[in-house]
């Protein structure tokens, strides 16, 4: 251990998060050293080691999951002719403002075809699609990539929630029809409940988004939403119902069991890794630091030796021991660091480690460690017999009970508004508004214009899962409501 002089108490994050969210989430960035900035490309960010570590963690599970789930990987090349771009034409019209391009090589200058920077890759998918399925036999046919994609955002951008370049999974599939597609769209949307809650601890309501703000060539866009604590959604894992959109413009077609040749039906979804990894430390994160789910985190447990002149080597001794004890089943670490046991805490609760173990030569005497939990602060005095089985507990449960109070937190943004003053104020107290909307299809778009002007929020979309709410008007027009919809500010 590089021995270190004894600086003043670090004193963890010095913005409350309750009082100014962005000025937070900026300094948990800065100080727990989860992202740089300042690499020299606007838009561009570096991934500290800490954050690559628990995004690697999520890539893991999410592509454990969809394998389970019956799709396979695939690998593609970063760089879509523009050929293949024009052929679908509001998926092209929709990502045109966003695109990359490469317009030269070499030493030979301009390319003979712009190629870009694959933005998503639809159009580099299904031209192989085209060639690969032949018949009904090859269907379903689901694969999927881990990968990143560039797009020229224009909103501002912000590390992990929003850059020009993230990281993803997209995953494509081909089926033999529609409802084997919407099949296929609800299966996504179980898959986001389980990484997103059960994994990540962050509470989402899925909408079907309104025709005036669904993926470029979707029929239907599905869209999960978590309340950031800002009072501002921020959208998490999309998918999509494609249906015969490309597969027309890019010959997807199959034999089917009649011997005629048919047009598949397509989904596509994406969950972007990064944005995950954002909201999940921006959902959880408290004025210490970070939360991290106890699977997700890069150090598990950490070892704090509290030394006192004299008693180094024994308090060292058993700190090893413990190490020992545990390192089978957990990720864990000795900090036998200079700095003070204060600082010690304060840097590991930074770093949102679930678990502390601390062990004084008084704990020695008393055949006990000090236990402490991150998420809740919650301390206890365990005895070495009972150690393993105390630390197999609070691992197990770890996880579980920061869900819960994710949960809980969750319901309580949400306000019924019958009227628009009432939307108003919710909004303004960082809301999420539950109304009746006369149409979220292009009939209702002029209302959501008015919400976005003067209610200050963006309608969301209609509930995907239970609705527990009816209303008799639309809240803007008057006009009978024909569906319930949410309002939010958004990222
Ligand atoms: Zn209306």
């Amino acid at each position: 251990m590089a021995k270190k002089k004894k600086e003043a108490p670090l004193t963890g994050i010095t913005v409350s998060k309750e009082e100014d969210f962005s000025g937070w989430y900026t300094e948990l960035i800065n100080k727990a050293e989860l992202a740089d900035i300042r690499y020299n490309i606007k838009g561009f960010v570096v991934y500290r080691e800490w954050a690559t570590i628990t995004i690697k963690k999520m890539y893991a599970k999410y592509e454990k999951c969809m394998e389970d789930k019956g799709h396979m990987p695939l690998t593609m090349p970063s760089l879509i002719p523009e050929s293949n771009f024009l052929l679908e034409a509001d998926h092209v019209e929709g990502f045109a403002p966003e695109v990359f391009w490469v317009t030269e090589a070499g030493s030979s200058g301009k390319l003979a075809e712009r190629l870009a920077l694959r933005p998503t890759s639809e159009t580099a998918l299904y031209q192989m699609y085209s060639l690969w399925i032949r018949s009904y036999k090859d269907l379903p046919f689901k694969r999927y990539l881990s990968c990143q994609v560039w797009r020229y955002e224009g909103k501002a951008t912000r590390p992990f929630f929003r850059g020009r370049e993230f990281h993803w999974i997209e995953a494509h599939n081909v089926f033999a029809t529609m409802e084997d597609a919407m099949d296929q769209v609800k299966e996504d949307m179980e898959t986001t409940y389980q990484m997103l809650q059960d994994e990540c601890c962050i509470p989402i309501i899925f909408f079907q988004r309104p025709e005036w703000d669904k993926f470029a060539g979707a029929i239907h866009t599905f869209a999960a939403d978590a309340l950031m604590g800002s009072g501002k959604v921020l959208q998490l894992p999309s998918t999509h119902l494609l249906g015969q959109n490309f597969a027309k413009p890019f010959n997807v077609k199959f034999i089917d069991k009649d011997g005629e040749e048919k047009y598949g039906y397509q989904t596509c979804y994406g969950p972007s890794q990064s944005r995950n990894y954002g909201a999940m430390i921006a959902y959880l994160g408290d004025n210490k630091g970070l939360i991290l789910p106890f699977d997700l985190a890069p150090i598990q447990i950490i070892i704090v030796p509290i030394i006192y002149k004299g008693k180094e080597k024994i308090v060292l001794e058993k700190a090893n021991e413990i190490f020992n004890i545990l390192k089978e089943r957990y990720i864990v670490k000795i900090d036998d660091s200079d700095e003070s046991a204060g600082n010690k805490f304060y840097y590991w609760e930074l770093k949102g480690v679930p678990i502390r173990i601390e062990i004084g030569p008084k704990d020695i005497e008393n055949n006990q460690v000090v236990i402490v939990k991150r998420h809740d602060g919650q301390k206890f005095f365990v005895k070495e017999n009972d150690l393993k089985e105390f630390i197999g507990n609070l691992a197990d449960n770890y996880t579980k009970e920061i869900k819960e109070k994710s949960m809980i937190d969750f319901e309580s943004q949400i306000e019924v508004a019958y009227e628009k003053d009432a939307a108003i104020e919710a909004i303004n107290n960082g809301k999420i508004v539950c109304c009746g909307f006369c149409s979220i299809d292009l009939a209702g778009e002029h209302c959501a214009k008015v919400v976005e002007k003067d209610v200050g929020g963006f309608v969301r979309g209609k509930r995907v899962d239970e609705e527990k709410h009816e209303f008799a008007t639309c809240l803007i027009c008057g006009n009978p409501a024909t569906c319930t919809v949410y309002i939010a500010k958004s990222y």
